[in-house]
């Protein structure tokens, strides 16, 4: 071969060679969806960009984190569907014993539970129902009054055993004066009251006739002698502060209820009311 033959087969070899580069190269980039980005990628070997995300969603996934998540947000969209608290609010207000039954009925006899009488709002009294005060219950103040008087607190029992007559005198007045649903609160309607029981004294201190039913008794000294040791005598703080919902009435630090020793001690130790008391016999 001469020189003149070999200097065209060299030409076409290079003009085959870049033809067939150009080619591979068009194939390569057409196999990887012409995403110049990530051609680059992984021309270069560089493949940190996705790799990250999907093992983190594999890692996520394995480790059981994503699908509880969402199963938990769907829970608690459920909850307040569920209708449980508002029949939690129907049995709350159907114990409530502050309000009276709808139709108030006097009964023929008082309500005697295992031997003690209950008076309230669910349990009124005959409107003829006038024993007079408790002799027992008295001999058990005037005890009181003489162990008090030891410590120099004169106590006298400024209200005891109303009638139905009386109490329905006074119920009408405080209405009067406070409105029906005031009065609710802090009086018996007639034939509700437990003073009708003759079991029932209102304390208070002589010559302290500002503290006579009122909250500040409870402040006094008198107010606490009696609170702590009326029970040793058969009496009960008939209605306890926050229990209005069980009694029915407002807390009266002044009003005692005379339930015997026994019983006293017992509800005074538990700290529960006559009615927590009545229901766990
Ligand atoms: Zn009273």
């Amino acid at each position: 071969m001469n020189k003149k033959d070999k200097k065209p087969y060299i030409k076409w070899i290079l003009i085959i060679g870049a033809l067939l580069i150009t080619a591979s190269i068009t194939v390569w980039l057409y196999l990887h969806d012409w995403n110049m980005e990530r051609s680059l990628d992984a021309l270069t070997g560089d493949s940190t960009q996705q790799q990250p995300a999907e093992e983190q969603i594999a890692d996520v996934q394995e480790e059981g984190i994503v699908i509880p998540e969402e199963k938990e947000d769907e829970v608690e969209e459920d909850l307040p569907v569920t209708p449980e608290p508002e029949e939690e609010v129907v049995e709350e207000e159907a114990k409530d014993a502050t309000v009276y039954p709808e139709s108030i009925e006097l009964p023929e006899e008082p309500t005697v539970v295992n031997g003690i009488l209950l008076a309230n709002k669910q349990n009124p009294l005959p409107s003829d129902y006038a024993p007079g005060v408790n002799p027992e219950a008295q001999s058990a103040f005037d005890a009181m009054r003489a162990e008090a008087l030891k410590s120099n607190i004169d106590l006298t029992a400024f209200s005891t055993f109303r009638d139905f007559a009386r109490q329905k005198q006074l119920y009408e007045g405080y209405v009067a004066k406070d409105g029906q649903e005031k009065a609710d609160r802090y009086s018996a309607r007639p034939g509700f009251s437990e003073h009708q029981t003759g079991l029932a004294f209102d304390i208070g201190e002589s010559g302290a006739e500002q503290h006579w039913a009122a909250a500040s008794f409870g402040d006094t000294e008198a107010g606490k002698w009696v609170a702590e040791n009326a029970h040793r005598f058969g009496f009960i703080l008939r209605y306890p502060e926050g229990k209005e919902q069980l009694t029915g009435y407002m807390h009266e630090s002044w009003h005692f209820r005379y339930v015997g020793k026994e019983v006293a001690k017992e509800i005074y130790d538990e700290k529960i009311t006559l009615e927590e008391y009545l229901e766990q016999e």
